[in-house]
């Protein structure tokens, strides 16, 4: 099954793709995560797109597009995949239909006042990526993470000023993928609002 999770910042697509992936037994493939991973490991692609990420604005097309048909071709992701965060622009969605068949597009549905509270109050630890909330998720001790107990930090991006223009580069450069994917017919709403288990059921519902 090859999937694709669409859909504002904060919505909850890699909440829900991390349990997702166990469940359909396919990779979760976030672009966010790989340049994440990069930074941390100060490769030549983690310099280039540091800054960019930290503002909100988007890694170029053809930077991101030649990342990813790297990940697709890679043994796990033949029985299937989630693609978290990727396309984000049309020339990226064009790309992805050259590399490969979408089978359905999952479009994660959120009131905006809903996202602006999740994105400011996300906190993530840096070595595993594992991500909290301060209200809905928190972790057992305040400001430190379950199992490394490590400190849990905001990221650059979940600032006010750049979940902002997050939002505004979303609604330019994503939103109009919406149309595009329906007028292909893959695209299906999912209502994000409730609890991940929840929304995991009902996405199940779709696909299976
Ligand atoms: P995410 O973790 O999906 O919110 O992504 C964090 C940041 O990584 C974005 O704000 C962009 O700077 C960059 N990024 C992730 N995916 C893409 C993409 N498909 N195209 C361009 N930039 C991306």
């Amino acid at each position: 099954m090859n999937l694709v999770f669409l859909g504002p910042p904060g919505a909850g697509k890699g909440t829900i793709a991390a349990i997702a992936k166990d469940a359909f037994a396919i990779p979760h493939i976030s672009t966010g995560d790989i340049f994440r991973a990069n930074i941390k490991n100060e490769t030549e692609l983690g310099k280039l797109v540091k800054e960019i990420m930290a503002s909100g604005n988007l890694v170029p097309d053809e930077v991101t597009i030649k990342m990813v048909e790297g990940r697709l071709g890679e043994e796990d992701a033949k029985k299937g995949y989630i693609l978290d965060g990727f396309p984000r622009t049309i020339p990226q969605a064009d790309a992805l239909s050259r590399m490969s068949n979408v089978d359905k597009v999952i479009n994660f549905v959120l009131p905006k006042e809903e996202i602006l509270k999740r994105l400011s109050g996300r906190r993530v630890c840096k070595s595993t990526g594992r991500t909290y909330h301060i209200i809905y998720n928190p972790p057992k001790v305040e400001g430190i993470d379950d199992e490394t107990g490590e400190p849990l930090i905001q990221r650059d991006d979940d600032k006010e000023e750049a979940i902002l223009n997050r939002l505004e580069v979303y609604e330019k450069s994503t939103a109009p993928l919406i149309e595009y994917y329906k007028a292909k017919g893959l695209l299906v709403d999912l209502d994000c609002s409730g609890k991940p288990e929840d929304i995991l059921e009902d996405l199940k519902k779709i696909l299976l």
